[in-house]
Parts: C-alpha cells; sequence; structure tokens
C-alpha cells in the first residue's frame, strides 16, 4: 500500500494527531491532495457508519454549546466517545463564524473521549457539508460511536445535515413567539426530536406551554403519521431532561436500525452525496479551467440567462473531455 498506511494505523488507534491529519487531507482544496483523500476514504471505509449520527440545529443563543456540552458529558458517563462538527456557511459570507467565535465546550473539549472540530472557512454550503460527511467517517474510523453534527438554524444548511446524520434534534425557545413563526416550517418536519430549552427558574411554566403548543402543532402537520416527533422541555444549563434527550435520540435510531429503514436512508444518503459531488466537481473544474469567470460575467452582465450559461458552460466542458479521451485512444491505438 501507499505511504497513508501509518497514517490510517494510527487513526484507527484513536490518535488525535491522526485524525487531526486525516480532516485535513479529506477538507483540503488542492489538486494534489484529492488522490490520496479518496485513497483514505476507501480504506477507512471498512471502518465507518458504526456510529449514531446526530444533526442538531438552532438559533444562535438558542443553548446549542451549552447543550451539546451537557449532553456529550453525560454520554461520556454512559461509555460512549463524542463527537463535534460544525456546519457554518455563514462563515464564508462574514468572514466570521457564528459557531466558531467564542470558547465553545470547553468541559467536553477537554475529555479525551470528545472531539470538537469547527467548520473550515470560506466554503460554499455544499462544501462545507461534503467535508463534514467525510470528516465523519474519519472520527467513525477513528472510534466516535456517536457524532454530531450542529449547525445554526438560520438557513439550509439544516437540509444538508439532515442528509448526512440519523437522527435531527432541534432546540427551541419558548415565550420568543418564534414557536410556529419564526422556525421554518421546512425544519420543523426535519426534526424527529424537539426539545425546548432553557426550562429552568422563572421560564419553566413557558417552556411546558411551548411544548404543549408544539405538540398540537405537530399533530397537525404529520396528520395520523405514525413518526409524529416528540417534544420535550430541557434545560442545559441545570441537566434536567438530557438524559432524557439522548434516550429519545437513541430509541429513535434503534427503531430505524430493527425495521431495515436505517439502511435504506443511509444508502439513499450515499447517492445524494455522490451526485453532490458531482456537482461541486463539475463547479471546481469550470473554474479551474478559468471558465467559470468568464460565464459568471456573461450572465452578471444580463447577457445571457442562467441557464442558458450554465448549458453552454457544461457542454463546453463536456465537449472537451470527449475531445480529450478521442484523443487518448487515438495515441493508444
Ligand atoms: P448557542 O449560540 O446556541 O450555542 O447558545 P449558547 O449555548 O452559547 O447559549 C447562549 C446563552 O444561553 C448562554 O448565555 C447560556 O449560558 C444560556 N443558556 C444555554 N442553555 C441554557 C439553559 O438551559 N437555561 C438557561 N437559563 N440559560 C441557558
Amino acid at each position: 500500500m501507499s505511504d497513508l498506511q501509518p497514517l490510517i494505523d494510527d487513526l484507527l488507534a484513536g490518535r488525535r494527531a491522526a485524525i487531526g491529519r486525516c480532516i485535513t487531507l479529506v477538507e483540503s482544496q488542492a489538486d494534489a491532495h484529492q488522490e490520496l483523500a479518496m485513497e483514505l476514504l476507501d480504506a477507512i471505509a471498512p471502518h465507518t457508519g458504526k456510529a449514531l449520527r446526530i444533526g442538531l440545529t438552532g438559533v444562535p443563543g438558542v443553548g446549542k454549546s451549552t447543550f451539546i456540552e451537557a449532553f456529550g458529558l453525560h454520554l461520556i458517563e454512559q461509555g460512549h466517545r463524542v463527537a463535534v462538527l460544525a456546519v457554518d456557511p455563514s462563515s464564508s459570507r462574514t468572514g466570521g463564524s457564528i459557531l466558531g467565535d467564542k470558547t465553545r465546550m470547553e468541559r467536553l473539549s477537554r475529555r479525551p473521549e470528545a472531539f470538537i472540530r469547527p467548520t473550515p472557512a470560506g466554503r460554499t454550503l455544499g462544501g462545507v457539508a461534503a467535508h463534514c460527511r467525510e470528516a465523519m467517517l474519519v472520527l467513525e474510523a477513528a472510534g466516535y460511536d456517536v457524532v454530531i453534527v450542529e449547525t445554526v438554524g438560520v438557513g439550509q444548511s439544516e437540509w444538508a445535515v439532515s442528509q448526512m446524520t440519523d437522527v435531527f434534534v432541534l432546540l427551541l425557545l419558548a415565550g420568543a413567539g418564534d414557536e410556529l413563526q419564526g422556525i421554518k416550517r421546512g425544519i420543523m418536519e426535519l426534526a424527529d426530536v424537539l426539545l425546548v430549552n432553557k426550562a429552568d427558574g422563572d421560564n419553566k411554566k413557558p417552556a411546558q406551554r411551548a411544548v404543549q403548543t408544539l405538540r398540537s402543532a405537530l399533530k397537525m402537520l404529520h396528520g395520523t403519521a405514525q413518526d409524529v416527533p416528540v417534544v420535550r422541555p430541557v434545560s442545559a444549563l441545570d441537566g434536567t431532561g438530557v438524559a432524557e434527550a439522548w434516550n429519545l435520540v437513541r430509541d429513535h435510531y434503534q427503531g430505524w436500525v430493527d425495521s431495515g429503514e436505517l439502511a435504506q436512508r443511509r444508502a439513499a444518503q450515499l447517492e445524494q452525496a455522490m451526485w453532490e459531488s458531482v456537482d461541486e466537481q463539475l463547479r471546481r473544474h469550470a473554474i479551474q479551467v478559468g471558465r467559470g469567470a468568464l460565464y459568471a460575467q456573461v450572465v452578471r452582465s444580463g447577457e445571457r440567462q442562467p441557464r442558458a450559461a450554465a448549458t453552454a458552460l457544461v457542454r463546453s466542458l463536456l465537449a472537451e473531455d470527449s475531445a480529450g479521451l478521442r484523443a487518448n485512444s487515438a495515441a493508444q491505438a
């Protein structure tokens, strides 16, 4: 095998330095790393897929990092190893990251059974999501059996995260007037478990009322369907409901394992990841050969409509590729 083998051995042994290096490799955009990254992902594939993958979202300030810390520490007490990844495409727009700015989850990050990795800045959502999925595989190979993928509940990233996880958890607040309006219906529909956080002190009663409101709203949303999401109050601060939240997540997961739904869902996710990679690679290629900027300008100036420009661009890439292939086979003949 290649020079990667020692790194892979270290990764499988759970060595932190190797985990960091492997994640850096799969995240790398350098051309020279693409083949190596694929080789790494192929080599570790047999050691992946055994973790429970949790997606977690909520607006800034809802208590995500406080909750993940309490939840993660609880899991470690139960004998699990916990990895936390963040998907935060906001960083590419503002240059600053909503998730990464403050010191987050300090107690959890000090635990040897935990691994916390912020999102790399300056990527498109598609790029962030793909690399996050691959980082998750690296962490599974390193022996983490619960992976939490965190996202800020402000945009489209929730969909991307639901496409790489098994159970989706939505954190909410009571009394913010946002039980129904602020949270996009689409995000509500993705959630398997809804937790109304900060159910402590004076906020305990409003949180319980919010739980009731959400339950009736979800019943209407889901009709008589079996899979109505569960709603519970929690306090990430004092720990109330955190153990129960874990039991709910685990029971959801186990139910899908037993029914075979998990296997089906993960297979569909793999296919989806391939198509996203096709999109991403086409785009990268167009930019690399210098044509991306050209066509972008044509569209920006209004000279051509986006669809027509995209069609012309893809056709020109494909034509070039088949010309290349013909040249290759002629050379071999
Ligand atoms: P994030 O932006 O979603 O990651 O939110 P943070 O975890 O940083 O929490 C935002 C603020 O809410 C912090 O000041 C936390 O201490 C506070 N907070 C988080 N969870 C709770 C909770 O369960 N109860 C109360 N009272 N405050 C909380």
